[in-house]
């Protein structure tokens, strides 16, 4: 037997397509066994399109045959979140409400992958509308965490980050509001980038809320993410908050940190995103970390960021209103569902009874909190206080960037719970995101890259955060932190997952 192709990161992936020692139709498909063999315990993904991924496969082997000289990663499949819309294949935002709904064009990063020769797996599982950070609010059943399948996989993008820790794929797009690409990262051992906002086009991402969403990578690799980051990066004039300027170079910077050398790097430990509510065994792998990066050269200095502190609670004030008012447009009349009441059904009512039925629990609990939010007597006291929190907290991060080059922090306060185990207490359930929430309400990136095991056995993800506009910060860091910790592990942490009961 060969190499399990389906084990190999997609960097070492691609080098065996660009030296033409495997082909992608070989790729995809040991891919889409992998999925056959395990997907039926994780549940990853809600559509797998093995036979458009297949055909795409041959026909970057085809160019590659004709000498055509193709992206770096032309023939590596992918997987995508069903937040984000393609072409012919259902997409449903996890939600009924857009059960059987076919877009009719590609998302622009969807382009981008199409255009590159990435053969799509199909689409991932995630919460309904991406609120969620366990994935259980799927109207269409749980993900499983590889490392524990009665455990949740994190959320709202559990399915992507399960399908890259179950060896279903080697790379997968996520999105991440309030830490939807890092917090599944953190507790399935794989990595997550939230690119700076703006960076990576929201042309064609089914929108949670537009001043916080923003699609980003998920993979085995700092460099795996590093080398899609740059394919999916850059500006799009069919978005108008992406940024027209170009990238900093994410690959380079990835290749610098893994030679972990750090020297000259400061690093602040965020005072407030620690201590009480953090697992001891993600604050002791956290310490760890942070040894190790003062052992590459780096100079650790803390931080404080004093109105974090109301990050979460802005945060649903903010996200909600939003919310309530992008998902006004699934009404019954444009897409997907429509329920039509026997007795009178007026268009008012048609609607009404869509939204009844097509809505699970999360999504009327926030379209209801963002609607109160945003009415008349109440805005300036809920939303715009909200917004003015907002501020204080990207000045926070103004201050706190004078004295580091990068910010850090556990990614998640602790490692995966137990499936059901939050479903009934939404405010338990909003706590995971305390760390990763800042983030996004300032547009900054952030990265999260495993580091380690808790006590309990289970991975603990390290968050980076950088400037705006600074992603390759994240890379040069993270790429050295990584290379240090594997240098402990004898290799990826994911080699300690247990293998899955294979189907066939
Ligand atoms: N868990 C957060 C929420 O429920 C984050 C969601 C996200 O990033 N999409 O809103």
């Amino acid at each position: 037997m060969g190499t399990d192709l389906t084990r190999l990161s997609a960097a070492a992936l691609a080098d065996k397509l660009t030296a033409k020692e495997v082909s992608s139709v070989e790729a995809t498909q040991a891919h889409l066994d992998r999925i056959a063999d395990v997907d039926h315990a994780v549940h990853a993904f809600l559509q797998v399109s093995g036979e458009a991924a297949l055909a795409a496969a041959a026909d970057v082997d085809a160019r590659r045959a004709a000498g055509e000289s193709l992206h770096a990663l032309a023939g590596v499949p992918i997987a995508v979140k069903d937040v984000v819309v393609t072409k012919g294949l259902e997409t449903t935002a996890g939600s009924k409400i857009l059960q059987g709904w076919i877009p009719p064009y590609d998302a622009t990063l969807v382009e981008k992958l199409k255009a590159a020769g990435l053969p799509i797996l199909g689409k991932t599982n995630m919460d309904e509308f991406a609120m969620g950070s366990s994935t259980e609010h799927s109207a269409y059943g749980n993900t499983h965490n590889p490392w524990d399948l009665d455990r949740i996989p994190g959320g709202s993008g559990g399915g992507s980050a399960a399908a890259v820790a179950a060896y279903e794929a080697p790379l997968a797009i996520g999105t991440d509001t309030g830490g939807s690409i890092r917090q599944p990262a953190a507790v399935t051992g794989t990595v997550g980038v939230k690119p700076t906002y703006g960076g990576v086009s929201r042309y064609g991402l089914i929108a949670l809320a537009s001043s916080l969403d923003q699609a980003g990578p998920v993979t085995r690799t700092v460099l795996d993410s590093a080398l899609l980051h740059e394919l999916i990066g850059g500006h799009d004039p069919r978005d108008s908050t992406s940024i027209d300027e170009p990238l900093p170079a994410l690959v380079a910077a990835a290749q610098q940190g893994a030679t972990a050398d750090l020297t000259g790097v400061r690093v602040g430990v965020i005072r407030e995103l620690q201590g009480e509510g953090y697992q001891p065994g993600v604050l002791a792998r956290f310490e760890e970390s942070l040894e190790l990066l003062r052992g590459a050269g780096a100079q650790i200095v803390e931080v404080s960021c004093p109105h974090f502190t109301y990050a979460l609670a802005a945060y649903y004030l903010i996200l909600p209103a939003e919310a309530s008012s992008n998902l006004a447009k699934f009404d019954g009349m444009r897409f997907g569902l429509r329920v039509v009441p026997e007795d009178n059904p007026t268009a008012e009512r048609v609607m009404s009874a869509t939204r009844g039925q097509g809505f699970g629990d999360e999504v009327k609990r926030r379209i209801i909190l963002g609607t109160y939010a945003l009415s008349a007597g109440y805005y300036d006291a809920y939303y715009g206080s909200a917004q003015k929190v907002r501020t204080l907290i990207q000045r926070d991060f103004t201050a706190a960037f004078e004295s580091a080059d990068v910010l850090v922090s556990p990614t998640a306060p602790t490692t995966a719970f137990k499936l059901g185990e939050k479903l009934d207490d939404p405010l338990a359930m909003y706590l995971n995101d305390v760390a990763t929430i800042p983030a996004n309400l300032a547009g900054v990136p952030g990265l999260s890259l495993p580091s380690g095991l808790s006590d309990d056995g289970l991975p603990v993800g390290f968050q980076v955060l950088a400037p705006a506009k600074a992603d390759d910060r994240l890379y040069r860091v993270g790429a050295a932190l990584e290379a240090l910790l594997e240098n402990e592990w004898g290799g990826p942490l994911l080699l300690k997952a247990p293998e899955l009961e294979v189907a066939r």
